[in-house]
């Protein structure tokens, strides 16, 4: 990428390959990489505050913005969802299952949840449990993955929606790449990807402290280019404090096809139906 970036530090970087040969240019700098990303977050609390960085209260306003975009999603892309057409998701870097808990097991059938973090993971056990109110007969978590995504494949074809939520940073250009090809096949024909992800203004933020980037809007696009992935719609998070970054939600399909048929499906079903 030919954006120019900075740690936060100060210290400015001309271009993104810079930055990377810099910080995973070797195996062992890799390794550390992500050695260190994962240290930062075994160290933190498994709450609410602890994964989101002290602002635990932006939690309504977050799953609120989420549940809109979803919502327009699922009423486009699977109209048909529903007993005969159960629906499951993928929370990647689910943290304590926050995103999972709130938003996506009220939507789904089935949610798996993907934490390289074991006591995260093991905290989204106990609330998603059903004696906790997390889980009923027909909307309840399936498969919980102690693996980090650059190194986690899922089970081709099982997911119609894979969240990315605030977990993305953590992996290099490369695995991004890498990730999101084999994710791909993860997904169910129409399946979709959902990122949600802090915004850079221009280039890119390396942080230091928990070995992360934070990417712009044009680094993002360019990415889901490599990774052979379309913007089908994206949105921007409101409501959250001035002090954080902007927030943006993506919508990633793997076909180029933001057409007709997705808008409206109801149309073409009936105009099927007349034509048989
Ligand atoms: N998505 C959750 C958690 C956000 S906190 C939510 O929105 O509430 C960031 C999470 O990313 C942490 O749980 C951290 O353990 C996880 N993470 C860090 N490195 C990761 C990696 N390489 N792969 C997947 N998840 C990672």
């Amino acid at each position: 990428m030919e954006v120019s970036g900075a740690d936060t530090d100060g210290h400015e970087f001309k271009n993104a390959e810079e930055m990377w040969m810099e910080q995973v240019g070797n195996p062992t700098k890799r390794t550390q990489w992500y050695r260190e990303g994962l240290g930062y977050w075994q160290g933190l609390d498994a709450s609410v505050d602890g994964v989101l960085g002290g602002y635990g209260y932006v939690n309504d306003t977050d799953i609120m913005g989420s549940e809109v975009f979803l919502k327009s999603i699922l009423a486009e892309r699977f109209p048909f969802a529903g007993k005969d057409r159960p629906l499951v998701a993928l929370d990647c870097g689910s943290g304590i299952g926050r995103v999972t808990k709130n938003l996506l097991i009220r939507y789904f059938n089935e949610v798996d949840l993907v934490e390289p973090v074991s006591h995260f993971l093991e905290a989204a056990r106990q609330s998603l449990a059903p004696e906790n109110n997390g889980a009923s007969d027909v909307h309840k978590p399936a498969n919980f993955f102690c693996v980090p995504l650059q190194e986690f494949t899922p089970d081709a074809g099982r997911y119609d929606v894979i969240w990315v939520q605030w977990c993305i940073g953590h992996l290099t250009d490369d695995d991004f790449i890498s990730f999101f090809r084999r994710a791909k096949l993860g997904l169910k024909a129409g399946g979709i990807f959902i990122l949600k992800e802090n915004i850079a203004k221009s280039g890119f933020i390396l942080d230091k402290e928990d070995r992360s980037i934070t990417r712009s809007d044009v680094y993002y696009k360019d990415l889901f280019h490599h990774c052979g992935l379309y913007a089908y719609k994206s949105r921007d998070q409101t409501g959250f404090p001035e002090e954080l970054f902007p927030v943006k939600m993506y919508a990633l399909t793997t076909e180029n096809k933001p057409s007709e048929e997705l808008l409206h499906p109801i149309t073409l079903l009936s105009l099927n139906e007349s034509a048989t």
